[in-house]
C-alpha cells in the first residue's frame, strides 16, 4: 500500500523507520496469543490468520510470545523457540507475510511465576526473581539460582538468533504485565541479594543483559525492541517511576530500537483486566503516558490500549504522544481496516466493539481466537475468501438479527439475489436490546457494522415484514435461511399470590415498570444480562439482589468483561446470591433452592422478580417450510439460542453452502 498518497490520515499513513525496517504506516499488530498453536510450533492456520492482516495492510505485526526456554511454556498452546524446530514455522510466516511490505518482528518471552497451564493439566515448575507469589495464578515460584539466570539470558539471545535467521527483521523482548522481566524489574518481586537484585542497577541487570545478548545473536541490522507496562495499575505492581527510569536508561544506553507501551500486570485481576481492556476503558487511555516516555527518549514509542479506530489512532500521533498506534482487535475484527482507512472508506470499517468474546475469551478457554463480528478470524483457510456461487439463486432471509444479516450480505456477496425480511422496524435483533445495558451502548456496533455489510453487498430489504409459510409461498425463493431468533423463556414457577414478576426484556427497554423496593433478577446464563438487568435497576434506584445459578454473578463472561460488571456491582451494592434456581414467589418473598443441596433459600421483602433465564427458538417457521418440502436453512438462535458469536458463524456458514 502507497501509504503516502492518502490525505485522509496524514500521521497514520507516514512511514516509520525503526533501525533499519520501514513500516508502510503506523498501524501495529501486538503479540497475541491466537491458540493457532500445535506443540508450540506456528500452524498453516496462523500463517493465514497473519497473512490475512499482512494483506490488509498493516505496517508492522509483532508475533506472538515465543518461550525461549523449555521452563516458558505457559500455556499448553503457546509458541516456543527454545530449540531450532521452531525455525519452518517461522520461515512459513515470514514467506507468507515479508511480500506485503509488513514489517515482522517476534517477541521473546518468560513468563517467570506467571504460568497458567502446562500440556497435560498438571502444574509445571515456576521460576522466578524470587519466592513471591503469582495472585492471580495462586502460583508459589522457586528463586532462580544465579546459574540459572545466566543460562535464560543465553536463552534470550539464542531465541532471538533463531527468529532473525528464519527472516524475521527483529525481536521484542517481553517486559510488560509482570512476566519475567518486569519481575526482575520489580523491588516487590525480586528480593535478591545477589548481582541480579538488590538496588535499581542490579534489578536492571537481568534486562540489560538480556537486549545486549540479542542485539549480538541477532546483528547489527535486526531491530530489539521492548514491550514495558509503564504502569501496571496495581500497588504490587512494577513501580511506575522504576518503568519509566528502567525505559529511558536502556533507550539511551541503545539496547533498544523502540519502545512498545502498554499498561497492566497478569498478577492480578484488577492488573490483568488492562491486558486486553474492555469496552469500558477509554479510547486511548494509554497514551499519555507513553506521551511522557516519548519526549524523554530518542527512539520510536508505540502505544497500545483500546486503539480501535484510525480516528483515534490519528488524533494520538498527531498529537505527538507516540510514533505508532497498536490497533491489535482492530485489525482482528476487520483486517482490511489498513486499506479501507488509507481509502477513506470509513463506513466500510468494521470497528471492533472491544466485547473480549471470540478474542481474548477463546484464548482463555483454549480455543483459536476470532472475532464475534467476523467468524471468517481464524478460519481464513475455510472462510477467507468468497467462492462465487456456481449457479445465482435467489434466497429469502428471514430475520435481520446477527445471523440473517451475516446470512444475506455473505449470500450476495457470492452473487445470490437476496430479499431479508424482518418483521420490527430496525435490524439488530437482540444487539438492539444488548446495548442499552450499562457499559454495554458499543455492543450496538455489532448490529450496525452488519447492517452496513447488507446494504453494501445490495440486499434488497424489507422491514415490517411477518414471513409465514404463505409469505415465503408467494415469495417462491429458491431457498429459505430461517433466521427467526428466540423469545425469552420463563421457567416453571410456584406463584402464589399477585407477586410481579417481569422477563429481562420488559425491564431492559422500561427499568421504571419495576416496583420500588427489592427486586430480585434471577440469572441463569450468567452472562450480560441478568448483571446488566441488575445493574439498570440499581441505576433506577431499586434495591437489587442477584439470584445467581453459577458460583458466582457473571460466571460466564470473559475475565475481563466480567470483573467490570462485578466492580459496577459492588460500587452499586448489588448483592449477589451464588448456586441457586427459582423455585417460587409469592407477594413479598422469593423461594429459591441451592442447586447442590436442594436446600431452601428465602429472599424476603421483595417487591418482585425479573428472570434472565434465558430463551427459547423461534423455530415454528422452519418446522413448516421443511413441512411443505420449502428448501430452508436455519441459524442463529433459531436454531438453539446462544449468542451473536454463534449466530454470525452460522449465518456465514449457511451463507457459505448455498
Ligand atoms: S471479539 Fe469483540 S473484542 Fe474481539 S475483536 Fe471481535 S469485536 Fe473486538
Amino acid at each position: 500500500m502507497a501509504a503516502e498518497d492518502t490525505t485522509w490520515f496524514p500521521h497514520l499513513f507516514s512511514p516509520l523507520t525503526i533501525r533499519t525496517a520501514t513500516l508502510a504506516n503506523r498501524i501495529v499488530s501486538s503479540g497475541h496469543d491466537t491458540v493457532m498453536v500445535h506443540d508450540g510450533k506456528v500452524t498453516d492456520q496462523l500463517v493465514a490468520y497473519q497473512e490475512a492482516r499482512a494483506a490488509g495492510g498493516a505496517g508492522m505485526i509483532i508475533l506472538q510470545v515465543a518461550g525461549v526456554h523449555p521452563t516458558a511454556h505457559y500455556t499448553a498452546h503457546n509458541l516456543m523457540a527454545h530449540d531450532d524446530t521452531c525455525l519452518p514455522g517461522y520461515l512459513a510466516l515470514a514467506e507468507a507475510i515479508k511480500p506485503h511490505g509488513t514489517v515482522l518482528v517476534g517477541q521473546l518471552f518468560h513468563p517467570g511465576r506467571e504460568i497458567m497451564e502446562s500440556d497435560d493439566g498438571t502444574m509445571p515448575v515456576a521460576l522466578a526473581p524470587s519466592a513471591v507469589p503469582s495472585e492471580r495464578f495462586r502460583v508459589m515460584p522457586r528463586p532462580l539460582r544465579t546459574a540459572e539466570v545466566e543460562e535464560l539470558v543465553d536463552s534470550y539471545a539464542a531465541a532471538a538468533g533463531r527468529l532473525v535467521r528464519a527472516g524475521l527483521d527483529g525481536v521484542e523482548l517481553v517486559a510488560s504485565h509482570g512476566y519475567l522481566p518486569a519481575q526482575f524489574l520489580n523491588p516487590g518481586t525480586n528480593r535478591r541479594d545477589d548481582a541480579y537484585g538488590g538496588d535499581g542497577e542490579g534489578r536492571l541487570r537481568f534486562v540489560r543483559e538480556v537486549l545486549a545478548a540479542c542485539r549480538v545473536a541477532a546483528g547489527p541490522d535486526a531491530v530489539v525492541g521492548m514491550r514495558i507496562s509503564l504502569d501496571e495499575r496495581e500497588p504490587s505492581g512494577l513501580p511506575a517511576e522504576a518503568a519509566f527510569a528502567a525505559a529511558v536508561a536502556l533507550a539511551d544506553e541503545g539496547l533498544v530500537d523502540y519502545l512498545n507501551v502498554t499498561t497492566g500486570t497478569s498478577a492480578t485481576l484488577g492488573g490483568s483486566d488492562h491486558i486486553v481492556p474492555e469496552m469500558g476503558m477509554a479510547n486511548g487511555y494509554v497514551a499519555p503516558a507513553a506521551a511522557g516516555l516519548k519526549a524523554a527518549v530518542g527512539v520510536p514509542v508505540i502505544v497500545a490500549g483500546r486503539i480501535n479506530q484510525p480516528q483515534d489512532a490519528e488524533r494520538i500521533l498527531a498529537g505527538g504522544q507516540a510514533d505508532a498506534c497498536v490497533m491489535t482487535r482492530a485489525l482482528i475484527a476487520d483486517p482490511e481496516m489498513p486499506r479501507r482507512a488509507a481509502e477513506g472508506r470509513l463506513e466500510d470499517i468494521r470497528a471492533c466493539i472491544a466485547c473480549n468474546q471470540a478474542c481474548i475469551g477463546h484464548f482463555h478457554a483454549g480455543y483459536p481466537i476470532s472475532c464475534i463480528q467476523r467468524p471468517e478470524t481464524g478460519r481464513e483457510r475455510r472462510y477467507g475468501h468468497r467462492a462465487p456461487a456456481a449457479k445465482p439463486r435467489s434466497v429469502l432471509v428471514v430475520g435481520a438479527g446477527p445471523a440473517g444479516m451475516k446470512a444475506a450480505s455473505v449470500a450476495a456477496e457470492r452473487g445470490h439475489h437476496v430479499h431479508l425480511v424482518e418483521a420490527s422496524g430496525r435490524p439488530g435483533g437482540q444487539v438492539l436490546l444488548a446495548q442499552r445495558l450499562p457499559g454495554r451502548d458499543e455492543f450496538g456496533g455489532a448490529a450496525d457494522n452488519l447492517y452496513r455489510e447488507v446494504v453494501r453487498s445490495e440486499v434488497k430489504v424489507s422491514f415490517h415484514c411477518r414471513a409465514d409459510a404463505a409469505f415465503v409461498a408467494g415469495e417462491s425463493p429458491d431457498v429459505v435461511v430461517v433466521a427467526t431468533g428466540a423469545q425469552p423463556y420463563r421457567p416453571a414457577l410456584e406463584v402464589m399470590g399477585e407477586p410481579w414478576v417481569a422477563d429481562a426484556w420488559e425491564i431492559i427497554r422500561s427499568p421504571e415498570a419495576a416496583p420500588r423496593g427489592r427486586i430480585v433478577v434471577i440469572d441463569w446464563r450468567g452472562d450480560w444480562v441478568g448483571v446488566g438487568v441488575a445493574r439498570l435497576l440499581a441505576a433506577a434506584g431499586r434495591s437489587v439482589t442477584l439470584a445467581a445459578r453459577g458460583y458466582h454473578a457473571a460466571d460466564r463472561l470473559q475475565q475481563y468483561v466480567r470483573d467490570a460488571q462485578l466492580t459496577a456491582m459492588h460500587r452499586a451494592g448489588i448483592e449477589v446470591v451464588p448456586l441457586v434456581r427459582p423455585y417460587g414467589i409469592d407477594d413479598d418473598t422469593l423461594y429459591l433452592q441451592h442447586v447442590l443441596t436442594g436446600d431452601p433459600v428465602l429472599v424476603e421483602g421483595v417487591a418482585g422478580a425479573v428472570l434472565a433465564c434465558g430463551h427459547s427458538a423461534e423455530d415454528a417457521l422452519l418446522d413448516e417450510l421443511r413441512a411443505v418440502g420449502t428448501p430452508a436453512v436455519g441459524a442463529g438462535d433459531c436454531l438453539s439460542p446462544r449468542s451473536v458469536e454463534e449466530a454470525v458463524l452460522e449465518g456465514l456458514v449457511a451463507a457459505s453452502e448455498l
